[in-house]
């Protein structure tokens, strides 16, 4: 049973990572070891791995390591490009090597030794079009297109001028530090894509992302039925109770069963836990886009109203307590006049604190889902009414 409990430990160690590392910044896991264990992964360790490097090189080993991470992640670099190609490569690999021989098996037809094939094809092809795609970038030739499609709300956005490319910003656009270069419609730099994900890229974003989910989860379940046809080819239930005399129930035969698994097929469990997490993830972050999408709101605004509700929240405050003192001061001076306040009464009466205004997001990008998802698919700045409007005048 050891080795069951050494798979058991890797995966959740894995997981505990992996989780941590991708998720640990989300609001909910604020305070607990997961978002320790992130700003130990993403800060920490560099940071005490540069002091290292500086007490045992000096100042030369230091600046050689600040290079790379400039170059790493500062400018445009295909690394995390051929990082996933090599796990894409790598699992499909392992997966054809260990487990094709199985196909076809008692629960799968030889078919899946194509649509396999196929299905990795897609995800590659997904891969280049999002890599490889314009993400809409603003130039001084295009700038009065997108500033007629995307108005100021005034509220996140005004009229302003990108201080690199010294042309105006068109409402939702970002100069991104990396690619050096202002894309309408902003969402973030993507690493492993090496672009931006920006208006007109976000859909071949989107599709990567659940073409990569239902791949995991498609090699999830396909590996699954690989071992549970061995099971049934190789007619270990009948031998386990016919041979070995264990009880023909559920809970005696599992953890022989099991057993007889991981000792005979542990590079496919072990595949198959790493593709069931990373089907996982690649959902929730599936899940956080679409309902980005959806509301239309990019990941670049999240931040933005974040900041803009915690600076009206404050505002807020800093306005009612002034009306409370200025009541205090009001009630000080006529409190002689008013006969005293029954103690019940007090305890019912709202607090001028309450009485602030609700700090509410007001998207006028929001248009219901139905022309969100419409804007994803045929960008604004795509569109025949768009092209009319960029010949007017403004
Ligand atoms: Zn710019
Ligand atoms: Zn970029």
């Amino acid at each position: 049973m050891a080795v069951q409990w050494v798979l058991v430990c890797h995966g959740l160690v894995t997981l505990l990572v992996v989780v941590s590392f991708l998720c640990g910044q989300w609001p909910i896991f604020q305070g607990t070891p997961i978002q320790r264990i992130h700003s130990f992964l993403t800060f920490g360790a560099y940071d005490y791995f540069l002091r290292f490097v500086g007490i045992v090189f000096g100042a030369k080993g230091t600046n050689a390591i600040l290079s790379v991470e400039y170059f790493c992640c500062d400018r445009p670099n295909p690394i995390l490009q051929v990082l996933y190609l090599a796990i894409l490569g790598g699992t499909y690999f392992l997966i054809a090597k260990s487990s094709f021989s199985y196909i076809p098996g008692y629960y799968l037809s030889g078919i899946h030794r194509y649509t396999s094939l196929l299905a990795v094809g897609v995800g590659i092809l997904l891969f280049l079009l999002t890599s490889f795609s314009d993400p809409g970038t603003v130039k001084a030739e295009n700038v009065s297109h997108y500033l007629s499609a995307y108005r100021y709300d005034n509220i996140i956005y005004s009229e302003k001028e990108c201080s690199t490319c010294k042309i105006p910003k068109p409402a939702r656009s970002k100069h991104c530090s990396v690619c050096d270069r202002c894309v309408a419609r902003f969402d973030h730099h993507c690493g492993w894509m090496n672009n931006c994900i920006g208006e007109r890229n976000t859909r071949y974003f989107m599709a990567f992302l659940l073409w990569h989910f239902l791949i995991c989860a498609y090699g999830t379940v396909a590996l699954v039925l690989v071992l549970v046809g061995r099971a049934k080819e190789l007619r270990v239930t009948y031998i386990l109770t016919v041979y070995y005399g264990v009880e023909s129930s559920f809970f005696d035969l599992a953890p022989h069963v099991v057993r007889w698994l991981l000792s005979s097929y542990n590079t496919q469990i072990l595949l198959m836990v790493f593709l069931a997490i990373v089907s996982l993830l690649l959902l929730g972050f599936f899940g956080y886009h679409a309902k980005l999408c959806l509301t239309n709101t990019t990941t670049n605004e999240t931040f933005k109203w974040q900041e803009y509700m915690n600076w009206q929240e404050k505002l807020n405050e800093a306005r009612a307590s002034a009306a409370a003192l200025k009541a205090s001061l009001n009630g000080m001076s006529s409190e002689r006049k008013k006969p005293p306040e029954s103690k019940w009464k007090a305890l019912f009466r709202k607090s001028p604190l309450q009485d602030a205004d609700l700090v509410v997001k007001k998207n006028m990008y929001d248009k219901g889902f139905i022309q969100n998802l419409s804007e994803i698919i045929f960008p604004l700045s795509t569109r025949p009414s768009f092209s009319q409007n960029k010949s007017k005048p403004h």
